[in-house]
């Protein structure tokens, strides 16, 4: 047996034994998903126990150093922890703004002592992070963010207002974007980590037209910011926040299905629904569209973890997946009928599948638009004049 072999057949034991059975199925939507954070209350005993039992085995970051809370594992090793656990149909122990977008940011640009103080409880899903970028004035401009953070000798005092700041007022820190040179544009930014908690933070909840209220207008005024919570150099923040833009772009990206296709035409038969032949015709065609984009972030996955990544390939995915998970959302209403026009019934999950399609409206701009990705695309990829 090889030792990749015998890596396998131990880990098929370990969630044989430690993954409870209601968390081998799919997460439905983001409220039923494990956020962690001081102030969580987990939906169930077996959601906290998979978070706990993973977090404990270093599986909610696989790949990160053991001794900031990882396993430790190569990145064929990391591989087949995915594919065990996507065999039994596993779901991820924990979402994480601190895995998926901070954590990064810290492995490549913290010091030493930053990674030890903050990458731990990330990994252990104890400090919720959200992020602080858009502004009122700057979204895909951001570069001309305007919040200033005034150096005080020993700290910043940091005033201005951040909107679109996805759970904000869940979260327990936030990394985020201030201008600490108003003569430099791109290099006249710092990227700060502080507690959501520090006096003169306050939120307040936006409503997008699912209904929910995922994120939030937040307001800074006169917020004392420690001057060893800066990642990176003074005024080199622009570096970290493109850095971090990247891995969320990937993570983004994931709402097209990730590495694993699964068949929109059969998920339909499976609930009943019989499709004519011109929707059958066009699931068709998204279910081959779905087993492209699923080689395409192997290919790019692979890529990425033997450093031959090409640097922009995460606004390609980003742009792919949300693109594609839009338009199973469209077919899944059409499929529906006016049956999946409900809003409130107990029938419809109060409303689930019209809630879900509305939702994806915001995946092509979350994280970047799709115009923005295209035209990162047409100048750094397809090279073209004028881009
Ligand atoms: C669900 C959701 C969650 C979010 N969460 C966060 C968060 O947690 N933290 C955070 O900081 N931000 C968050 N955002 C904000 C997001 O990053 C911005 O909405 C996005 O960058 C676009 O900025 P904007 O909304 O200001 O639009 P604008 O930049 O004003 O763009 C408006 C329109 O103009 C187009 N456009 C702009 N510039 C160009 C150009 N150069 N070429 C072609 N077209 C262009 C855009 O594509 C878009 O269609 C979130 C957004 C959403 C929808």
């Amino acid at each position: 047996m090889s030792e990749l072999d015998a890596f396998r057949h131990e880990i098929r034991s370990w969630l044989e034994e430690n993954c409870p059975a209601e968390m081998r199925r799919p997460v439905t939507s983001e409220s039923d998903a494990c956020w962690g954070g001081r102030n969580y209350t987990f939906q169930s005993e077996a959601q906290r126990q998979w978070m706990e039992r993973c977090a404990a085995r270093g599986f909610t970051v696989p790949m990160w150093p053991t001794e900031y809370g990882g396993a430790g594992l190569s990145a064929e090793q990391a591989k087949v922890l995915r594919e065990e656990m996507a065999r039994i149909n596993a779901r991820s122990p924990l979402s994480s703004f601190g895995i998926w977008m901070l954590g990064p940011a810290l492995l490549h640009f913290g010091t030493h002592e930053q990674k030890l103080h903050y990458l731990q409880p990330i990994a252990r899903g104890e400090i919720r992070w959200c992020q602080g970028y858009s502004e009122p004035g700057s979204g895909s401009d951001l570069v001309s963010l305007q919040t200033f953070g005034e150096d005080r000798g020993d700290h910043w005092v940091v005033n201005g207002q951040k909107i679109w700041t996805s759970y904000a007022d869940k979260a327990d820190w936030i990394f985020c974007l201030v201008r600490t040179d108003k003569a430099n544009k791109y290099q006249g930014i710092s990227f700060l980590l502080f507690d959501m908690a520090s006096e003169g933070v306050t939120t307040r909840p936006i409503r997008l037209i699912s209904g929910a209220s995922p994120f939030c207008e937040t307001f800074f005024d006169n917020v004392k910011v420690p001057k060893d919570q800066i990642v990176g150099e003074v005024n080199r923040g622009w570096d970290v926040a493109k850095y971090l833009l990247g891995h969320e772009r990937e993570m983004i990206s994931a709402t097209g299905g990730g590495e694993r296709a699964t068949s929109l035409g059969a998920e339909l038969t499976r609930q009943g629904i019989e499709l004519d032949p011109v929707l059958r015709a066009q699931v068709a065609l998204y279910d081959v569209d779905a087993l492209a984009f699923a080689a395409m972030s192997e290919k790019f996955s692979d890529e990425a973890r033997s450093g031959r990544a090409h640097p922009a390939q995460p606004n390609m995915m980003k742009y792919a997946g949300t693109e594609l998970n839009k338009r199973k959302h469209e077919l899944t209403m059409m499929a529906g009928g006016t049956a999946a026009l409900e809003w409130e019934s107990e029938a419809s999950g109060g409303g689930a599948r019209s809630r879900g399609w509305l939702r994806t409206k915001a995946n092509s701009i979350e994280g970047g638009t799709s115009e923005i990705m295209l035209n990162v695309i047409a100048k750094r990829i397809l090279d073209l004049p004028g881009a």
